[in-house]
């Protein structure tokens, strides 16, 4: 559904994060945790690519994204105040699952990674545990979201700043060490190197999971195939490559292809 969705705020949250909220109740009403909006950044209008942005929220009719400032478009979205207005293509992609009756959720997240999965607290019934991992204290966000909505958090930073100093799959590792017996649903989604070591630490423990791919992407709807990604074969043996707009951004753990 393409709409224009004017911004009701937009806001620093620390550094170079910000969240902008959208009113946009059509694309509200069937939103998932996992989908994106592609964002046509306006008023100016002159950058002819959208740009790909995990839904983080949707409440009171009103869509909420979590950005990082990286370059001219997230710079531009950042600038923009409430009233202006940028056209949203969305919701877009394969979302999330739910995970079974009885299994625990674990959302593992890298930086800005943590926006794509929040949904899930409010899509699924059980509670969980929220990993975060990020470069430094000012990178870890959303914390005190998760915590409200009753998940355990556990994070861990590069240098130590906060949580524990390391990766966020030595929480994972360390996790899968404390409760040997319970059943765990892994979602995951951050820079791809961290994916990376989530997927060959999960698969080596038996673990199931999905991972979302934020490949960069040009049309959002499958038709430029600027972003396939190596996957597994449903049929065949071997491999094959699928678009991560449409066919994923969220892959089944079992069928990324690990380098
Ligand atoms: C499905 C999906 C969900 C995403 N969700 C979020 C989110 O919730 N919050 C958020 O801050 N960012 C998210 N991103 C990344 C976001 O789309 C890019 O940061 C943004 O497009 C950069 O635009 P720019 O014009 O500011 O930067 P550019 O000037 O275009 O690029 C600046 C830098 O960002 C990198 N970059 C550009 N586009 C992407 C991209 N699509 N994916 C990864 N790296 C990119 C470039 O390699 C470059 O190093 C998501 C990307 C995808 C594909």
């Amino acid at each position: 559904m393409m709409k224009n969705g004017e911004i009701i705020e937009n806001q620093r949250l620390k550094g170079d994060y910000f969240k902008v909220r959208f009113y946009a109740p059509q694309i509200c009403e069937t939103a998932r945790a996992g989908q994106f909006v592609h964002v046509r950044i306006t008023p100016r209008g002159d950058r002819i690519l959208r740009r790909p942005f995990s839904i983080y929220n949707c409440e009171n009719d009103a869509l909420e994204v979590v950005y990082k400032v990286v370059g001219g478009g997230t710079k531009e979205l950042s600038e923009l105040s409430p009233g202006n207005v940028c056209n949203l293509l969305g919701p877009l992609g394969v979302s999330f699952s739910d995970p079974l009756p009885g299994v625990i959720p674990v959302l593992v997240a890298g930086g800005y990674g943590a926006a794509a999965t929040y949904l899930l607290t409010k899509q699924v019934s059980q509670r969980g545990i929220f990993l975060i991992g990020a470069r430094s204290k000012s990178d870890v966000l959303l914390t005190d979201e998760y915590q409200k909505e009753k998940y355990e958090v556990r994070v861990a930073t590069d240098d130590g700043s906060e949580g524990h100093c390391g990766f966020v799959t030595d929480l994972v590792a360390q996790l899968l060490k404390e409760k040997p017996d319970e059943k765990f649903f892994f979602y995951g989604c951050g820079p791809h190197p961290m994916l990376m070591a989530l997927a060959k630490l999960l698969r080596a423990n038996r673990q199931k999971g999905e991972l979302s791919i934020d490949h960069l992407m040009c049309c959002g709807i499958g038709a430029c195939f600027a972003c396939v990604v190596k996957v597994k074969a449903d049929t065949l043996p071997g491999w094959t490559f699928a678009r991560a707009c449409v066919d994923g951004p969220v892959f089944n753990l079992d069928s990324v292809y690990v380098e």
